[in-house]
């Protein structure tokens, strides 16, 4: 048994004696004693009966309500985790189950009758205990209020909880904690059906005649579509529309509706070559290599089609479901309700029911990002990974696992096929295909038979010469006039974090920065604040230098905002829509912006937001309006980021009719820009893997950091110093560093690390293990992070 153990302190599973009547299986949970609490606990191992038996051993309280956590392969996949990215198997397992079958603690909290006084207390609590006085005088259960929006203007979290804590002690407030059962319902979705009451006002009519046009439509796909659960709940309410709620019914093998296009000749190489991969029931995997537009979906959906018809299932891992609300639409529409789309729209219950449903065999193909990896499908004889190259396959907190590398492990187990599909594979997985490992599927060609976009290179550095200094080049400008003229639509991209803008002193140089982590505030004119993009952390922008007093401070940089009010201050009649962090805070909102760029559009502005999966067959030219902001900082995938980058953003132009493509930079030699230019992968991959091969990167070598993070920069450099001198002087890795991270300062902590280079990622793992890691559990004031091929 292992009690439920999130720290790698409790990494040893406990042994538990089974009361006779209980009948226990691997990823159970139970309730067990420990120490004076009861807490729950998976079972990590079968019963045994027999042996000697200390009369110590404690006995298992009872069998929680809740459904098995996880089967015994996904204990092995777990176990795994464990190993490959030195953490707990505890870590691993939450990362598995999600939270999604441990029932979840309820804390509740019941005001006294007599409101505690409000003299001389700090206004937080002030504020808060009128709320609570006021309006949740009846009790609250803990983690609602804190999304409250009034709980939230009063302060963050951690403040709330602090003042909460306080209302407690003194007794103004009583806590009672309870668990929700999480007990299995049949999966029932809530639809959406046009009523009969007219509704006033545009969002509400919109929304209305987006139910109509559909006949019905699962409440999370209108939410998704951008309206809000507000708007929603009104036209409920006054019977403009009627919810209902369904149980979803899935047959074993019904019919999956393929678009009708004939594939291409490339698209039905690239379908046999998986097929074959599939009728050999052992693990195999392929490398869909297709440019932009050339139909990798389809591939996707002809080799789903293919197993769901076996009466086997399919994982589809996607980079981020809000922004490619296109892609999941594709396989809702080939496969129906044997699709579950794990989006971010769904409310906590509605993702547990599709888990559930998943586990209980009701659905045949699981949509989702990263984490969806481990949703619990018995029998998955194929996980496709669209965009395989995307970082945001990489978790980047505990346990830090890479969706790829999971994938592939649970289709070792099971026997089943892992296919990747990119534009722009990852130079670790291109290397392995070209060496051999796994096929090496190409699609050459567009589907729809246009060429990729003609492009262009900028020089900056030249028309910055030439006397020109804005943002846009004279060609870029000039094509930018044309696409106006011909109504046709034109897409910019900005890559903002490299370089946004911030202020500069021109007197003393000084760069007004948080006060919190080591980066530059970025000052964003809307609301007239400088704001740190990594802890949000927002002050008024200063009129003068806060080190000189001088009045010389001048904003600097490029930004998304700064190229949208430059475009109006151009074209004042042009409709600019601009796409990134800041216009997409709200689930809905990708979507939002999407149809209405589609609809009235003439500009899209954004980040990485635009560069991805955007299938719009009115674009006609792409602008990077600073491609190389990112290509010199000090990480040995800048290059391949960036070639990555301009390829992907490339790809949005000319879809449907001839497109052109804009690359403003000021390194126009530079490989990266110059075979992105070229739609020349290969050309790019082959010069880039000569130089990893050269500096000893991946894939020629695997990579871990080693980082220590805490409060005090003295103590986390002396820890730091203590782990380097534990893996220091072996000749089977190399050590570089320790250095601080490239940011190294980040919410009042400082961060230090080392890189370790190793051919041998066992021999490295096991040395961390027993050197760092061990060293690490006595280590009070730091933080140790290891990740393993980051
Ligand atoms: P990718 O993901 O490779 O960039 P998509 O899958 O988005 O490409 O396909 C690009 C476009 O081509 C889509 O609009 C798709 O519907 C269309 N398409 C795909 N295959 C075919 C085909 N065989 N014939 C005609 N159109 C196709
Ligand atoms: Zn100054
Ligand atoms: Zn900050």
């Amino acid at each position: 048994m292992l009690a439920q153990l999130k720290t790698t302190r409790f990494d040893r599973p406990l042994t538990y004696r089974v009361p006779d009547d209980m009948a226990l299986l691997i990823g159970d949970v139970v309730r067990v004693p420990l120490g004076p609490r009861e807490v729950f606990a998976y079972v990590v191992s079968e019963m045994r009966s027999g042996g000697e038996q200390p009369d110590t051993l404690k006995s298992i309280a009872r069998k929680a309500q809740t459904p098995r956590a996880f089967d015994a392969a996904g204990l092995t996949l777990a176990r795994w985790m464990a190993d490959a990215y030195v953490c707990s198997l505890g870590e691993a397992i939450a990362a598995i189950v999600l939270g999604g079958a441990l029932p979840r603690a309820i804390d509740r909290f019941v005001p006294h009758a007599q409101r505690p006084v409000i003299e001389n207390v700090p206004g937080v609590a002030e504020r808060l205990i009128r709320f609570i006085w006021d309006d949740q005088h009846e009790g609250f259960a803990l983690e609602s209020f804190l999304r409250h929006p009034e709980t939230r203007r009063i302060g963050d979290r951690k403040t709330v909880l602090a003042q909460l804590g306080i209302l407690v002690r003194s007794g103004a407030l009583t806590r009672s904690r309870s668990f929700n059962g999480a007990r299995v319902s049949d999966l029932l979705v809530r639809m959406l059906s046009p009523g009969a009451t007219p509704i006033a006002g545009k969002k509400a009519e919109a929304l209305v005649a987006f139910v109509t046009e559909r006949a019905d439509v699962r409440r999370s796909e209108a939410v998704l579509a951008g309206y809000s659960d507000s708007v929603i709940r009104r036209a409920i309410a006054c019977g403009a529309l009627v919810e209902t709620q369904r149980a979803l019914h899935i047959e074993r093998s019904g019919h999956s509706r393929l678009p009708s296009f004939i594939p291409t000749h490339e698209q039905r190489s690239a379908i046999e070559t998986i097929g074959g991969l599939l009728d050999r029931r052992v693990f195999g995997q392929a490398l869909v290599h297709g440019i932009t537009g050339s139909g990798k979906t389809f591939v996707y959906l002809a080799a789903i089609a293919k197993v769901i018809a076996e009466g086997a299932r399919a994982i589809v891992l996607v980079p981020e479901i809000s922004l490619t609300p296109q892609t999941a639409r594709r396989f809702e529409e080939a496969f129906g309700e044997r699709v579950a789309v794990l989006h971010s729209a769904l409310s906590d219950r509605e993702r547990f029911e599709a888990w559930q449903a998943a586990a209980r065999g009701e659905i045949a193909v699981v949509v989702g990002a990263r984490s969806a990896i481990f949703a619990p499908l018995a029998d998955v004889r194929l996980i496709v990974i669209d965009e395989a190259h995307e970082t945001s396959y990489k978790q980047d907190s505990v346990p830090r696992y890479h969706a790829v590398d999971v994938a592939r492990e649970r289709m070792r187990l099971l026997g089943g096929v892992v296919v990747l599909g990119s534009a722009t594979p990852g130079l670790e997985d291109y290397a392995r295909a070209r060496a051999g490992r796994y096929p090496l599927v190409r699609l050459r060609e567009r589907a729809t038979a246009m060429p990729l976009p003609r492009t262009h290179i900028i020089d900056m550095g030249r028309e910055f010469g030439a006397g020109n200094r804005r943002l846009f080049s004279t060609p870029l400008l000039a094509a930018i006039d044309q696409r106006l003229a011909r109504n046709e639509k034109t897409v910019l991209f900005v890559n903002r974090r490299g370089t946004s803008r911030f202020l500069l002193c021109r007197a003393c140089g000084h760069v007004p920065e948080c006060a919190r982590c080591a980066v530059s505030l970025t000052v964003h004119r809307g609301e007239e604040v400088l704001r740190c993009h990594y802890c949000d952390a927002q002050a008024p922008i200063p009129r003068t230098c806060t080190a000189c007093a001088s009045d010389t401070l001048k904003e600097f940089g490029i930004g998304t905002e700064r190229v949208a009010s430059e475009l109006a201050r151009l074209y004042p009649t042009a409709r600019v829509i601009r796409m990134d962090s800041d216009t997409t805070t709200r689930v809905g909102d990708h979507a939002r912006l999407l149809d209405r760029f589609v609809a009235e559009g003439d500009v899209l502005v954004g980040t990485q937001m635009v560069a991805k999966g955007l299938d719009f067959p009115q674009v006609t030219l792409v602008g990077a309006i600073a491609a190389d902001l990112d290509l010199h900082v000090a990480d040995f995938r800048a290059a391949e980021r960036t070639f990555g980058l301009i390829a992907q953003v490339c790809g949005r132009s000319g879809r449907a009719q001839a497109g052109e493509a804009f690359i403003q930079t000021y390194s126009p030699d530079h490989p990266a820009i110059r075979f992105a230019a070229a739609h020349d992968y290969d050309g790019f991959a082959e010069g880039e893997l000569v130089e990893r091969r050269a500096l000893d990167w991946p894939p020629y070598m695997r990579l871990v950091y080693v980082g220590v993070i805490g409060g005090d920069r003295a103590a986390v450099e002396a820890t730091m110093g203590r782990y380097a001198a534990l893996m220091h002087g072996d000749d089977r890795w190399q050590v570089l560093g320790p250095a601080p991270y490239p940011i190294a300062r980040l919410n009042n902590e400082w961060r230090f690390r080392l890189a370790l280079k190793s051919r041998d990622i066992d021999v490295l793992r096991t040395a961390l293990r027993e050197r760092v890691v061990t060293a690490a559990r006595r280590e009070k004031a730091t933080r140790l992070v290891i990740n393993v091929d980051p």
